[in-house]
């Protein structure tokens, strides 16, 4: 299976990076290795000195899909969840200025946090789904999908152009303002509306 991240699909978070404002979708992946294990502590590794949290709606994909028109899309997946897309942003920044791919900053082990997953019809409408992330009990990133450029839809109409989706595929749909630094002995806490979806330790 494949993770499939968007970046840059928040006005917000856009403005906090000073990054322009794309025209089409950013999309980078992730390996499953990048997974980290349920219950485990996310361990800070040696070759960053600022680890951002990136707090975001996954979806789940249920069925094998191509060039899958947006219309069509809500068919492709029936379940949510919330995760963590951590960042080496120190090295993200400096790959970014060499024109270099991210994957060393975005997709080394341990970077994708996934949380519990629900069926979406615990929700009335999936484009409007409040969801935080909580270090230490503060507030630190607050969303609601209704915010994104892109919507789940159209982002699967937009990925499944170039990648066939396959069941279990996870989409990482990008990440709202306030993303920050971790440390050790922080725990993040993620939750949609006030349901718990992970829990981790930073080591
Ligand atoms: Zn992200």
């Amino acid at each position: 299976m494949k993770l499939i991240c968007i970046g840059r699909n928040y006005t917000d978070h856009i403005e906090e990076l000073e990054n322009e404002k794309p025209t089409d979708p950013v999309i980078f992946m992730k390996p499953d290795t990048a997974i980290l294990l349920k219950k485990q502590p996310f361990f800070i590794p040696d070759f960053s000195n600022e680890i951002h949290h990136e707090v975001e709606i996954l979806i789940k994909i249920k069925k094998v899909g191509k060039y899958i028109d947006k219309k069509f899309a809500h068919k492709y997946y029936d379940e949510i969840s919330l995760g963590i897309d951590f960042t080496a942003r120190d090295l993200q920044t400096s790959l970014k200025q060499k024109g270099l791919p991210w994957e060393k900053a975005k997709a080394f082990d341990g970077a994708a946090v996934i949380g519990n997953w629900v069926s979406k019809k615990e929700f009335t409408n999936v484009d409007d789904i409040d969801f935080r992330l909580e270090k230490n009990e503060e507030i630190v990133q607050q969303g609601n999908t209704k915010f994104m450029l892109w919507k789940i839809d159209e982002l699967i109409e937009y990925v499944s152009k170039y990648f066939t989706l396959k069941i279990g595929d996870v989409i990482f749909t990008g990440t709202p303002a306030g993303v920050g630094t971790v440390k050790t002995n922080d725990i993040l806490t993620g939750y949609i509306s006030d349901k718990q979806f992970f829990s981790i330790k930073v080591k």
